[in-house]
């Protein structure tokens, strides 16, 4: 059985499920359908009802439901929680907000004959596929604006967090939400293939690697079904000369570590002016090295363990093979838990661009430092990535700061500060980190008609 959670902090299989039956993939493509209808018809107001006793119960409910997440996949309970309460955040924007980012726009007209109204409506029934790092973050960025704007959504999360699903859509259900309007699927590959091409599925929204970002957006290609696409991302951490070094190197080692290092948008290549390099790299070294690796549950630990021994050996088979090609690996801090799937925190350093680690995505506790001959070098470096989501410049003058990052090219971009997440700022990329943007108006509008309604 695909479907099961094993607690990366023990190896301990704790529970597997069955993959769904063809027969349940094809009763729960109806029941989504049955709920479109009525749903759609439904008032923003009302929809607003749902969403915000969705955002209560999630409050009410956050230490058991952010338990669930450090056994499934081994994240820092108080990261955990932080992440139960940002999905609330996202719920409760949109039931603030949802009808007037969908009012009807009436269109300036170029000359005096009729009136044109630009309308939003619902497309109908999604499938959302998610990944295991943030398992309701990356559901709730999916579901809360897609059933705000009156579509309803089945959902195919990764393998290795299904009672995190389950958990999400039992909580929908005790929310009010219609019953098929969002349903976790246990669902193979192939029946992912077979609900794309199903007639009723109308769009499909996924997170995650490359490999399955192609592979899905293929399928839904060949269907002639939108897609909007959250991918991988190596994103430029990028220090000029004026940096203010202690603060600097609190947010890079944040920045990299946060979630076990297992975010697309984490600082993973540190491109460093080579006047502070030196010191950087001692500073920011001696920084990681009072990381804690432990039991996740733990207050003290501030150091996770990957979300499965997989992960954890093919991110030190990544190490293995970036130091076969010329790249220098230093261990950092005490030695991680012999138990668990901890990777030791590594420095990268002489990673030259004929490396084929200069252009990949370390998912873990790896950082890669670069140093940049000037200003324009460092823009050099942080464009020359085939990713494109988020980055950050430091700085202590905010106007060159800027002008920096206007010469960045990602989706995102911060000054003093590694990629934000915030339930009312968009999130998404370009270039090899996707297409399409989630959260605010742009995330609530990927998937409506916008329907023009003409009086001549
Ligand atoms: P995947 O991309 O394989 O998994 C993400 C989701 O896609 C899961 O639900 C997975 O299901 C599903 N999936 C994978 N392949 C297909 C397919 N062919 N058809 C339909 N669904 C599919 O991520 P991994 O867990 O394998 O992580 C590998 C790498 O992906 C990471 O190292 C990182 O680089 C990147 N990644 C990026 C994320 C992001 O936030 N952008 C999040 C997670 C990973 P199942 O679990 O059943 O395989």
């Amino acid at each position: 059985m695909a479907y099961a959670t094993v607690n990366p902090f023990t190896a301990e299989q704790v529970k597997s499920f069955p993959n769904a039956s063809d027969q349940e993939i094809q009763q729960a493509l109806e029941a989504a359908q049955e709920a479109f209808d009525g749903w759609k018809t439904t008032t923003f107001s009302q929809r607003s009802q749902i969403l915000q006793k969705a955002a209560d119960l999630l409050r009410a409910e956050k230490p058991d439901l952010a338990g669930l997440l450090t056994l499934e996949m081994g994240k820092l309970f108080s990261e955990a929680q932080d992440e139960v309460e940002i999905c609330a955040e996202i719920f409760e924007y949109y039931a603030r907000h949802a009808e007037t980012l969908l009012q009807p726009e009436k269109l300036p007209a170029s000359d005096e004959q009729g009136e044109y109204w630009l309308k939003h409506e619902p497309l109908g029934v999604l499938l959302a596929v998610e990944p295991w790092n943030f398992p309701y973050y990356q559901v709730a960025r999916i579901i809360a604006p897609q059933l705000a704007a009156g579509n309803t959504v089945l959902l195919k999360h990764a393998s290795i967090v299904p009672q995190s699903a389950a958990a999400f859509e039992q909580l929908m259900r005790e929310a009010g939400l219609p019953s098929g309007a969002f349903q976790n699927l246990y669902a193979t590959k192939d029946q992912v293939e077979t609900m794309i091409h199903d007639p009723w599925v109308q769009g499909v929204a996924l997170t995650g690697s490359e490999g399955a970002g192609a592979s899905v957006a293929e399928q839904a290609g060949k269907a002639l079904k939108k897609t909007t696409l959250e991918l991988g991302g190596a994103d430029p951490f990028v220090v000029l000369r004026d940096a203010d070094l202690d603060k600097t190197i609190q947010w890079a080692v944040m920045g990299r570590h946060f979630n076990g290092g297992q975010v697309c948008t984490a600082s993973k290549r540190m491109i460093i002016d080579q006047h502070l390099y030196d010191d950087f790299l001692q500073r920011y070294t001696e920084a990681v090295a009072q990381l804690k690796a432990g039991d996740p549950m733990l207050a003290e630990t501030t150091l996770a363990p990957l979300s499965s021994q997989e992960a954890a050996d093919n991110l030190k088979s990544m190490i293995d093979e970036a130091v076969q090609h010329g790249a220098t690996a230093t261990p950092v801090g005490p030695a991680v838990p012999t138990q668990g799937a901890f990777v030791q925190p590594t420095i990268l350093t002489d990673v030259t661009p004929d490396n084929p680690a200069y252009y990949k995505e370390f998912f873990g506790p790896v950082s890669m430092l670069i140093r940049a001959e000037d200003e324009q070098d460092a823009i050099r470096i942080a464009n020359d990535s085939p990713y494109g989501l988020g980055g950050s410049v430091f700085t202590q003058d905010i106007e060159r700061g800027q002008k920096v990052a206007d010469q960045i090219s990602t989706g995102m971009i911060f000054i003093n500060h590694p990629t934000v997440i915030k339930p009312d700022l968009p999130f998404g990329g370009v270039r090899r980190s996707g297409y399409g943007r989630e959260l605010i108006g742009l995330g609530i509008k990927e998937f409506v008609n916008h329907k023009l309604v003409g009086v001549v």
